[in-house]
């Protein structure tokens, strides 16, 4: 039996000598070199072209490489079979530090004054302590949940927004769309971490925007499509909001012709919020693959309905 591997970030190469060196007895073949399809058992997937795990009929796991998986649900040929992700279900120290980074950039207005020296001007902004500043973490599945217990540690008040309530560890949890208005009017600083579901897409809007309190920003750590782009920048236009940091986009790399690029009060990071570890990730893909062969419940599980 074989792991097919469509390779992510990191080069295919990499991947391959990852997996190899975690699994030394394992067959694995790089797509689109398949060979014989019906050796396929499991396979490993960062991006797969659409239909690429079409007519493997022995595949009986799909481990996504990436925390994303809209793109993978997405695909009409997604064999029907369980599918895993990957990532350490403590978070992800990189996406704290990105998390960390731009949060406190925009707590203490790093844009404006980075916008008042190309002006020559000498201002000065009224500076709050991280206890005074109020963060919100939408999404709290292994990387939010992180990322906000992070920002906590740093000293913000900070609050989750989610679908099922739980404790929170020091993050106050707010849940379901009932609260959603409840979370934004306290947000001053909101980093998206949602996945895209039909539920989460678009919803980052004018209604949610409004919500929020004046001045509030933005930083999208999640997907480009959580946010109604021309809704965003009529807010950023109006004052409404004071800035945003977008990591993702609808279409990457991101158009030229897009007006975000030379918005003044959004800063476009090209999709570099952390960078995937072959090394660091394939003794995880080995534990998933003995767990899944033991007929043990997989800890990362996707579930297909809910799009996470
Ligand atoms: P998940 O993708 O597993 O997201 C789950 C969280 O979102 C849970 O807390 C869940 O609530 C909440 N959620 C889902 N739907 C809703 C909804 N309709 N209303 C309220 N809450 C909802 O979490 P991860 O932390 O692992 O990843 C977050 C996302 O970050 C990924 O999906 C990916 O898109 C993005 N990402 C971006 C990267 C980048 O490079 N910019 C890198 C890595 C990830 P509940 O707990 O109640 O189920």
């Amino acid at each position: 039996m074989a792991l097919l591997l469509t390779p992510t970030s990191g080069g295919a190469e990499a991947w391959r000598h990852a997996l190899i060196t975690a699994m030394p007895d394992l067959d694995v073949r790089v797509w689109p070199d398949v060979g014989k399809r019906a050796d396929i058992e499991i396979a490993a997937v960062g991006a797969p072209p659409a239909s690429a795990l079409r007519d493997l009929p022995n595949l009986r796991l799909i481990i996504s490489l990436t925390a994303g998986i809209d793109a993978l649900l997405r695909d009409p040929d997604l064999p029907d079979v369980p599918i895993s992700r990957s990532g350490d279900p403590a978070g992800d120290t990189m996406m704290n530090e990105t998390a960390l980074l731009h949060v406190l950039r925009h707590h203490r207005f790093m844009p404006d004054y980075q916008a008042a020296q190309q002006r020559r001007e000498w201002i000065k902004l009224p500076i709050k302590a991280a206890h005074e500043r109020r963060v919100g973490v939408m999404g709290l599945g292994p990387i939010g949940m992180a990322a906000a217990k992070m920002l906590f540690a740093a000293g913000f008040q900070v609050a989750g927004w989610v679908r099922n309530p739980r404790p929170g560890d020091g993050v106050e949890i707010f849940s379901g769309a009932r609260y959603l208005a409840a979370f934004l009017a306290r947000s001053e600083i909101v980093v998206n971490l949602l996945p895209l579901t039909p539920e989460t897409r678009g919803i980052l809007n004018a209604q949610t925007f409004a919500a929020l309190p004046a001045g509030a920003a933005i930083i999208n750590l999640g997907r480009g499509e959580h946010i109604v782009e021309a809704d965003l920048i009529a807010a950023l236009d109006s004052g409404h909001l004071a800035a945003a940091t977008l990591d993702v986009f609808p279409v990457e790399p991101l158009p030229g012709d897009s007006p975000l690029w030379r918005h003044p009060k959004i800063t476009v990071m090209p999709h570099v919020a952390r960078r995937l570890v072959p090394m660091e990730l394939a003794p995880r893909v080995r534990d998933i693959i003995e767990t899944f062969r033991a007929g043990r419940p997989l800890a990362l599980l996707v579930d297909r309905k809910r799009g996470y």
